[in-house]
């Protein structure tokens, strides 16, 4: 079947980005978010209503030749019913995306298929925390099981006495997993088309504060720890179902790979493949979801990545500040979002940076300062 028209389940900057990549390709998108003119409504149709309402998924099912999503809120059974009632096929399977909005399940089934993963075990009360802390020892994480993104919903805990507290301030199920002495973070974005599956190179992520500030690819890793990586999302890619692209959140310790976790769509650490490499994840996502070849996820040359991020203490109306300044950096590409609001540690924007023959640390400093002439 052609595919002319994707459905997105929601449109902020993912369903943006994937705007933009559609266009090319001759491919329109319409978008579902329950916030008018959302960040993807400047590039895409958009249809107003909320990422699990039935009523709303059934109109883009409608509108669309093939669905997906773009925000873990979307409601598998709702797309599910949806996709079975219209016939509009669903990618990736919402059956993945119900694996992986649970974070124990998720890490459940990846470790019995192999994949290695720190050791973790769900957590109803106080004792259950304090033995697992006994069993691990401190510090652990404590996670909710649902829910929970660039941060919310994770806890550092470095003993016994802070287990009350941090259960508290975690709403709904939980687990707590080992932490891990990470020498640095890394990902991928793994592919999966028509009967084929692919990766794109493994890229370095810098976090602060459980946020993703930075990546470079490639990675500051020995090629043993990249094979390694390579192997993990090969595994991951086998549990999947449907077809797209899997953000793979990964740790690097002590030249060993462990899964942290999984998003079944286009995710922040691949955002520098729309300079960096000869196929976007959006275009890829695309590609993936309409049934068309994939593209080659060969990088261009060495890029890295810095995100704006809201710097203000309290909400307020947005605007873009510093672009002349940052755009007169050779190679600087900008990527502003369009949200109307600026809140604290909001993702606004990102600049990316490719650069042939500069190192990773040079890289990361030029972005950096390229980022810093940036306000939202
Ligand atoms: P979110 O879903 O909010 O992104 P994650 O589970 O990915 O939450 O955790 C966010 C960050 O917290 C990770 O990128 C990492 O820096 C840190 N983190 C999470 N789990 C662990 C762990 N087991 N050991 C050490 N650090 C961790």
């Amino acid at each position: 079947m052609t595919v002319d028209t994707v459905g997105v389940v929601g449109g902020g900057q993912l369903g943006r980005m994937l705007g933009e990549a559609a266009a090319p390709l001759g491919i329109d998108l319409v978008v579902s978010d329950p916030t008018p003119a959302a960040p993807a409504a400047r590039v895409a149709e958009q249809l107003v209503g909320g990422f699990d309402d039935p009523e709303t998924v059934r109109a883009l099912a409608e509108r669309a030749d093939v669905l997906t999503y773009e925000i873990e809120l979307a409601d598998p059974d709702v797309l599910e019913r949806v996709g079975e009632e219209t016939g509009t096929s669903v990618h990736p399977a919402p059956k993945t995306l119900r694996l992986i909005q649970d974070k124990l399940v998720q890490k459940r089934r990846l470790a019995e298929a192999g994949v290695p993963v720190p050791a973790f075990r769900p957590v109803a009360s106080v004792g259950d925390l304090r033995e697992a802390i006994e069993e691990f020892g401190a510090p652990v994480m404590l996670k909710a099981r649902e829910g929970g993104y660039d941060g919310r919903g994770t806890v550092r805990i470095d003993g016994p006495e802070e287990a009350p507290a941090a259960i508290e301030a975690i709403e709904g199920p939980a687990m707590v997993e080992e932490f891990v002495p990470f020498d640095c973070e890394l990902a991928m974005m793994g592919c999966r088309g028509d009967g084929e599956t692919d990766a794109f190179p493994v890229t370095e992520t810098i976090h602060e504060a459980a946020i993703l500030r930075e990546t470079v690819s490639p990675p500051r890793v020995p090629e043993s720890v990249r094979e390694r990586a390579r192997r993990v999302a090969r595994d991951v890619l086998a549990v999947m179902e449907g077809r797209g692209v899997f953000g793979i959140e990964l740790f690097a310790a002590d030249g060993e790979i462990l899964l942290n976790e999984i998003a079944p769509r286009p995710h922040n650490s691949g955002h520098w493949t729309i300079e960096g490499c000869h196929t976007s994840q959006f275009e890829q996502h695309l590609r993936g979801v309409a049934g068309l070849p994939l593209g080659t996820t060969e990088r261009r040359c060495p890029t890295a990545l810095s995100n704006l991020l809201g710097t203000v203490e309290d909400p307020r109306p947005a605007t873009l500040e510093g672009r002349a300044s940052a755009l007169a950096t050779d190679r600087l590409a900008l990527h502003w979002y369009g949200k109307d609001e600026v809140r604290p540690l909001r993702k606004m924007g990102h600049v990316t940076l490719p650069g042939a023959g500069a190192s990773p640390e040079e890289l990361l400093g030029a972005v950096r300062e390229a980022r810093a002439e940036l306000s939202a």
